[in-house]
């Protein structure tokens, strides 16, 4: 599991009210007790915006969050506990404010100049939001910026564009040692005429700059952000990224706790696995720029566990927003969204001794860490838990696939995870209603023959068995007495 940390809202070590890596740095084992072998951060480089998404020097940490040696620090903390680190990369676009494209606007034959892109007139592209042509404030041309005017697109199709780019990956591996990149924006690097995401040229760029990260960096994991459907992501496999986050697969989960539904979410895995390569995307439930989960699911905690619960025993790589396994709420505007993190029953809730950057959630002094912390029956419980099954066995884990088996019942869902021989069954009650004797099948053999015991890995219950027949298929099996309203059960299938 990768944990998405939003620096800013993290820890505040100095009273400062803004969150810093030596905070970061303290609240390690937490993470590391949370069982991520991973985190992500989103933007650390120096930036003149709260969220840091509009870069002023890539080479520089924000001094809000502290030096080049405090990140260093952190760094070799996480990878003595074993948790690798990967930084945002923003290069879709960089900051108005970027020396680079200042001297773009007022240094006359710059040769940053073409390190943007400019037209003469401005044109408001069909279907999307905002404009997307910005007046220089110099002359009477117009630069590109997708997301705003202060966020001026780099013109990455210049190949002293590329090469710089290349420069800071290779800085932030080499130097920094960081294990790999979270990459912003990558829909949008390339437009072409009315066209602003997905552009025909994206694919090759990304070949080669994966090609060139992993030749620095041969151990290293990318994972790109582009949103949309499925289908969208197809294009941008085999040979670019490592992973993408799967945003459909994210809507599907929460569609299927909220409607009481398997349909959607089992069409949503089965377009997965037949449309990417195996385990290749990121799975997640909301990150920075959604509605938290808890919000979205209005406050049904119940709703909330099965969610987590479908998370972590599904295949992907799954990413876990800060704060998400506490369920802390909040819904836009933006900061709204990444409010510090609730860490005890306390003024700022431990936050920070000095006055948050950012007001906490009305919440926060009863949903926390602390109060969660020795509750086995609450959610921050349930993702450890399930977080160190699935990092313990490999047919969770592991990028293998996914067979869904029927039930009869669209409010169950049922599916089985299978690595190295041993297989794993995930059965979820989707509804309100308890669930007398869900009976599960499968349509095509899924196991070797033969009688195995099935015991309970998560959510209690007894050990029962399963016989499965010649033909390797399941038919009629009762796994469990009853489901609960919402429950969620994990059981082992051992030969
Ligand atoms: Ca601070």
């Amino acid at each position: 599991m990768c944990y998405e940390v939003f620096v800013r809202s993290f820890y505040d070590s100095d009273g400062d009210g803004i969150g810093d890596l030596r905070g970061l740095i303290e609240k390690l084992p937490y993470i590391s007790d949370l069982g991520a072998s991973c985190i992500w951060l989103m933007p650390v480089a120096q930036s003149p915006s709260y969220h840091g998404y509009d870069v002023t020097n890539y080479y520089e940490i924000n001094r809000d969050y502290g030096t080049t040696e405090d990140f260093k620090r952190l760094i070799a903390e996480a990878h003595t506990r074993g948790i690798s680190v990967l930084v945002d990369l923003v290069l879709n676009h960089v900051s108005s404010e970027h020396p680079w494209f200042q001297s773009a606007l007022f240094v006359p034959g710059s040769p940053y100049r073409d390190w943007f892109l400019w037209s003469p007139a401005a044109r408001r592209v069909p279907g999307w939001q905002a404009e997307v042509w910005h007046r220089s404030p110099t002359s009477n041309e117009y630069y590109y910026g997708l997301f705003w005017g202060g966020m001026p697109d780099l013109n990455l199709g210049n190949p002293a564009v590329k090469e710089e780019t290349k420069r800071i990956a290779r800085y932030w591996l080499e130097d920094m040692g960081v294990d790999g990149f979270r990459l912003d924006a990558v829909a949008h690097f390339f437009e072409a005429g009315d066209t602003v995401r997905d552009a025909p040229a994206t694919h090759p760029w990304l070949r080669d700059y994966s090609a060139y990260i992993h030749q620095v960096a041969p151990g290293s994991f990318t994972v790109g952000e582009v949103s949309g459907s499925t289908a969208l992501l197809v294009p941008y496999y085999p040979d670019q990224l490592d992973t993408y986050f799967e945003f459909e697969l994210a809507d599907a989960v929460l569609d299927a706790v909220r409607n009481s539904s398997a349909r959607g979410l089992t069409a949503a895995l089965q377009r997965v696995q037949r449309d990417l390569p195996q385990g290749r995307w990121a799975s997640f439930l909301r990150n920075h720029d959604q509605t938290r989960t808890l919000t979205e699911l209005q406050g049904d905690v119940a709703r909330a566990r099965l969610a987590a619960t479908l998370l972590l025993t599904l295949p992907g790589v799954p990413f876990v927003y800060y704060g998400e396994e506490i369920g802390m709420t909040g819904s836009k505007p933006d900061p709204r969204l990444r409010t510090p993190m609730h860490w005890a029953r306390a003024p700022a809730a431990g936050f920070t001794r000095g006055q948050a950057w950012e007001p906490l959630q009305p919440d926060s002094f009863t949903a926390n860490v602390a109060v969660q912390d020795g509750d086995p029956r609450s959610l921050l419980s349930l993702y450890r838990q399930l977080i160190h099954l699935r990092a313990a066995r490999p047919a969770l884990g592991s990028a293998a696939d996914v067979t869904i088996l029927t039930s009869g019942s669209d409010a169950v869902l049922s599916y089985l995870r299978r690595a190295n021989g041993k297989a794993v069954l995930v059965i979820a009650n989707l509804s309100g209603q308890r669930i007398a004797r869900p009976t599960l099948s499968s349509t095509d053999a899924v196991l070797p023959p033969g009688r195995y015991t099935a015991k309970p890995l998560f959510g209690g219950g007894p050990e029962t068995s399963l016989r499965v027949m010649r033909d390797g298929r399941i038919r009629g099996w009762i796994p469990v007495a009853t489901l609960e309203p919402f429950e969620g059960r994990v059981i082992e299938l051992a030969p």
